[in-house]
């Protein structure tokens, strides 16, 4: 069975069946929520009865709030009240996340022989009531709307979306092969002996990304590391110098940044960069734009803090004045946040028309701006989501009367490759934080052997990707790339 997280898993069943013993092979501590730990939290121990309704009042608090942030959450109660099983289910609807129930059929005389080792047991009694009662249960949860009911004793492998139809998917990459170009991206740059050998690990995995077929090299435009990859001090080398440097060192590959915030340099002088970049890669450059999101740098810097309007109304300049600083002349360019008043840029890119690639999903207007103005589209998530950002995107090609195959859509997500299972647990535990389980931590990163990938690109590529960006997941080194060779391969 396949549990997708993120999601809310509720364990049913009686005392001593093994609900705790289940949760806590699979989960993490801190992803658990159970009635018998907030008993003692909120009481004198965790068999403090009289405990019970503030324990749940509690409960039902830390689900909702966990729910709310998405998060994966097993609750671990009896989960016998049809009550509260329908507002943990409710919840989760609205938040858009599957709910399991996982039930706990241990034979009766089990649950009553490891209850009598107990230091304190249930009374007779009262683990009899539990035992007809859920056996009343079991009956219920079919109709109560589960993504599946699912029996403890079932082998079950956690998965993300993305991972969820990859079996299925790699086999339809058999049958009738997709291609897709593949990009790398570098999000993580403390390596071993780093600053003196930053220079030459990012040789050695440029290269190797070329070798392996990689058509585009990518580093993120920050100045801070940001915190869906690690703490603000951890290294984060000036994007357009590195790349500069990467481009002396390779020969075919492309290179941008995904993507520079409009607001980090002067826009003129940021046209320059890239159209220099341009001259001395022959001609590799991509231009990868957006509207800046990290308000921690930006203040660090001095950068201050614009509205969301002022960005994206940035954006649209950038759009406009980019394309003519690149061309021939020098004309000036007049926008709603600044002005250029000679356009003018030698030498000229070595491109006819650098790409331009838009990164950001805004419905609004960041994809109105890229019907009107871009190359390449970059989204994130799973297939589905793909498909919904395309259908807008879309739409808002008819409206300005842009042709949507004019514009290429790539993909970002992390992704953890493994040779096989152990191979998989081994890098999961390596670099996984201590609070989160294996499971969870390898479903946020994408973790998977050759095949799961294989599907998961598929997915992609029938969503509408052309592009797959893969993020390295920990400090790359060049035999991370070297694993995704096949994955490549298989796409060519
Ligand atoms: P409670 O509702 O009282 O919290 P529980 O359903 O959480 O009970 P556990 O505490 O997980 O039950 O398990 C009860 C006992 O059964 C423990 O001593 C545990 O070691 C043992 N046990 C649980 N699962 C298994 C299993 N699959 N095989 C063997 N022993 C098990
Ligand atoms: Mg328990």
């Amino acid at each position: 069975m396949r549990i997708v997280v993120p999601s809310v898993i509720v364990l049913v069943g009686p005392s001593g069946s093994g609900k705790s013993t289940w949760a806590r092979r699979h989960f993490a501590a801190s992803e658990i929520v159970s009635s018998d730990r907030l008993r003692a939290a909120v009481g004198l121990d965790e068999y403090d009865q009289r405990a019970s309704p503030d324990a749940f009042a509690v409960l039902n608090d830390i689900v909702r709030r966990r729910i709310g942030r998405k998060l994966t959450t097993v609750i671990d109660t009896l989960g016998m009240n049809a009550a509260d099983r329908a507002t943990w289910i409710t919840l989760a609807n609205a938040a858009g996340l599957p709910t399991y129930a996982v039930t706990f059929s241990t034979e009766p005389k089990v649950c009553r022989a490891r209850n009598k080792q107990r230091s304190r047991p249930v009374p007779a009694k009262a683990l009899t009531a539990q035992i007809d009662k859920f056996a009343e249960t079991s009956g219920e949860l079919t109709t109560e709307g589960y993504a599946a009911v699912i029996e403890a004793s079932d082998e079950v492998r956690v998965v993300n979306r993305a991972m969820a139809g990859a079996a299925e998917a790699r086999d339809r990459q058999r049958a009738s092969p997709l291609r897709l170009d593949f990009g790398l991206q570098l999000a993580s740059f403390n390596f071993p002996g780093s600053p003196q050998t930053t220079a030459e690990h990012l040789v050695e995995i440029a290269q190797a990304a070329e070798e392996v077929g990689f058509s585009s090299l990518w580093v993120m435009d920050h100045f801070m590391q940001i915190p869906q990859v690690g703490p603000e001090w951890w290294d984060m080398p000036e994007a357009y110098t590195t790349l500069a440097y990467l481009a002396a060192a390779t020969r075919r590959i492309k290179l941008g940044t995904l993507v520079t915030g409009v607001g980090y340099r002067n826009p003129a002088l940021l046209g320059k960069m890239i159209a220099t970049l341009d001259v001395l890669s022959g001609g590799r450059a991509i231009a990868g734009l957006g509207a800046g999101w990290f308000e921690r740098e930006t203040v660090g810097y001095g950068y201050g803090v614009p509205t969301t309007k002022e960005r994206l109304d940035r954006l649209e300049d950038m759009l406009q004045m980019l394309p003519l600083l690149w061309g021939p002349g020098a004309p000036s360019f007049e926008g709603k946040t600044f002005s250029v008043p000679e356009a003018m840029c030698y030498p000229r890119p070595l491109q006819d028309h650098i790409p331009i690639l838009v990164g950001g999903g805004g419905e609004k207007r960041t994809l109105r701006l890229v019907a009107q103005y871009a190359d390449a589209a970059n989204f994130f998530g799973d297939a589905d989501a793909v498909r919904h950002k395309i259908a807008v995107l879309h739409e808002h090609c008819a409206a300005v009367g842009r042709d949507p195959a004019d514009i290429a859509i790539t993909h970002l997500a992390p992704a953890l490759m493994a040779t096989d299972q152990s191979d998989l647990e081994a890098r999961v535990a390596a670099i996984k934080p201590n609070n989160v389980s294996a499971a969870v931590f390898g479903a946020t990163v994408n973790a998977g052997a050759i095949d799961d990938h294989i599907g998961r690109f598929h997915t992609l590529g029938e969503a509408g990707v052309e592009t797959a960006i893969v993020s390295l997941v920990g400090v790359p080194a060049a035999s991370d790339v070297w694993r995704l060779a096949p994955i490549v391969d298989a796409f060519s």
